[in-house]
């Protein structure tokens, strides 16, 4: 029988909206690091991987991970003991996205979490290529390494801003303040003072009011106005709807949210209110360190993270996004918690 050292606890992905924990063997380091995790952000594209997954399948997802490098090889021998973050999404290196900056959309794109056994595990594999890429950041050392499990997600955030360019006196409207939208909301007001949102839910609503927002809207009937810069933050069908009805005259759109199933786009609204539409999706190591130095500076991120959870709460976490009557936003999964 192999020692329990020689183990570890994974949640496996086992089926369409299966999810199982139990002992498994661990992996080593192979060409690169092993990291001890420490914590593993549960994130609504987890949800849609378990919604979506195959039967029969297993696979240890989670692409949000903080750990500690507990072992590397020879090459990386210095690595040992740092606390890391992971940016995981591993370009080719050499297609067109790749060569011009963007490896988040290769043409051969791998992401750990996906493809590579990801976070929802005590200890996580992270190939060799990924340290020399720039995929492992080391924190900061005056960083919690629970508040860094967010960086992976305020970089798709940095992604999506870069994108929008926001001035100082540009208007932003958010629409839905989940863990991502109150991420939105937090980094758009660094950079300008007219950020609204829309949402549904009162106590996320008075959260980024908290946080930075000058209004917030429970729906669009509420006296919503059109901004400069509209940023769809949840997945929605409705809310690409609407942001594509409400956007004014030269106005700005970020697709944010992915939707399990896309929606059809009237194309005049683009083009008689000369519209810019843009998708972003994910983000780069370097947009990845940025975060970790935002995280750093702007200490109000924190507030994001609502819930830690053990792995027996992890199914129930993964089947529900809005909490109930509670404030729920960011949750992490606690791996050393059973
Ligand atoms: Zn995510
Ligand atoms: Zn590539």
């Amino acid at each position: 029988m192999a020692k329990k050292t020689d183990t570890m606890l994974a949640s496996f992905v086992i089926g369409p909206g299966r999810m199982k924990t139990e002992r498994t063997s661990r992996p080593g380091p192979g060409d690169g690091l092993l990291l001890k995790t420490l914590y593993s952000g549960v994130c609504g594209s987890d949800r849609r991987q378990l919604a979506s997954a195959e039967a029969g399948q297993r696979k240890i997802i989670g692409h949000e991970i903080v750990g500690e490098v507990v072992d590397a090889s020879g090459q990386f021998a210095e690595w040992i003991g740092r606390r890391v973050g992971i940016a995981p999404r591993l370009g080719c290196g050499t297609c067109g996205p790749c060569r011009r900056g963007h490896p988040n959309i290769c043409d051969k794109l791998r992401v750990i979490g996906y493809q590579l056994p990801g976070g929802f595990a005590q200890f996580v594999a992270v190939p060799g290529e990924a340290v020399v890429k720039g995929n492992v950041v080391e924190l900061p050392a005056q960083l919690d390494a629970k508040v860094a499990a967010l960086a992976e997600p305020l970089s798709c955030v940095l992604n999506g801003l870069g994108l929008s360019h926001v001035e100082p006196d540009t208007s932003v409207l958010v629409l839905g303040a989940g863990p991502m939208g109150q991420m939105f909301v937090i980094m758009a007001r660094s950079l300008t003072k007219d950020v609204y949102v829309v949402e549904p839910e009162s106590k996320r609503r008075d959260f980024a009011l908290a946080h930075g927002a000058k209004e917030a809207f429970a729906s669009e009937s509420g006296g919503m106005p059109a901004a400069d810069i509209t940023i769809v933050a949840c997945s929605s069908p409705q809310a690409y709807e609407l942001a594509l009805r409400a956007a004014p005259p030269g106005g700005t759109i970020d697709l944010f949210g992915g939707l399990a199933d896309g929606i059809k786009i009237d194309s005049n609204y683009l083009h008689y209110r000369q519209l810019t539409l843009h998708g972003t999706a994910g983000s780069t190591p370097a947009q990845f360190a940025h975060a970790l130095r935002a995280l750093t500076e702007n200490p109000k991120l924190a507030d994001i993270i609502t819930d830690v959870i053990p792995f027996r709460a992890l199914p129930s976490a993964m089947s529900s996004i809005e909490g109930t009557g509670k404030l729920s936003l960011k949750t992490l999964l606690d791996p050393w918690k059973l």
